[in-house]
């Protein structure tokens, strides 16, 4: 598949739709999914023009993956979770919905079920609340 530059997450990266930013550097962004599946769901995402894994440089894969591995304890702890799924979707079959590669990071908290995949929309005002307690959480790691 040919990348869209058009797609909702390379118009978050230009600054054109809003995110509750969670952390930046020089070649990822990460922010809370719109449609969390647990409190404290958040993606990664590459700033490489990539749809999906297969699309991606390996330099800028491992970039990537460092930064899941680097944000998902804390974000873990900010929440209150037991643990961390980590999932990635690659093409419309899989699930993927938004062809720009991205990596979910979806805190478990033992005996509480996962809401649907991109089902339900959050409360923007609690997403914020969220955003900022993992900022913190960060700040101090
Ligand atoms: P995929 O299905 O492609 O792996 O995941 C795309 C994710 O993006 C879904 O979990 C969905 O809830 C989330 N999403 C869709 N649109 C937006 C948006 O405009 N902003 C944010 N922050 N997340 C979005």
């Amino acid at each position: 598949m040919t990348y869209d530059p058009n797609n909702i997450f390379a118009k978050v990266l230009r600054g054109e739709l809003p995110c509750h930013n969670i952390y930046e550097d020089d070649d990822t962004l990460a922010f809370l999914d719109i449609m969390p599946r647990s409190e404290g769901h958040a993606l990664v995402i590459t700033k490489e023009k990539a749809t999906d894994l297969f699309d991606v440089s390996p330099q800028a894969l491992v970039k990537l993956m460092a930064v899941v591995q680097k944000l998902s304890p804390e974000i873990k702890e900010a929440v209150g979770a037991d643990g961390v799924l980590i999932a990635q979707f690659n093409g419309a079959a899989a699930g993927q919905t938004v062809f720009h590669l991205h990596v979910h990071i979806i805190p478990r908290k033992e005996g509480t079920e996962l809401k649907p995949h991109a089902g339900i929309m959050a409360d923007q005002a609690i997403l914020a609340t969220t955003a900022e307690k993992i900022r913190k959480k960060l700040q101090t790691a």
